[in-house]
């Protein structure tokens, strides 16, 4: 099953809400993707339950 999940977030350098796009038929993900308004790169820290609830994390470069 493919399911697209949208979610917005702020990035943890600028502040800008940006929007992404969770693949919830992979229950554990984590990728960089630079950020649509200040262009540097966030880490994504993507979890799936059972449930199917989201939890996303995003860190800096810098953390
Ligand atoms: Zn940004």
């Amino acid at each position: 099953m493919m399911e697209l999940a949208e979610r917005k977030v702020n990035c943890p350098y600028c502040g800008e809400v940006i929007d992404i796009l969770i693949d919830c038929s992979v229950a554990q993900q984590n990728y960089i993707e630079d950020c649509q308004v200040c262009c540097r790169p966030i880490t994504f820290d993507i979890t799936v339950d059972a449930e199917g609830e989201l939890y996303v994390l995003l860190s800096s470069e810098n953390d």
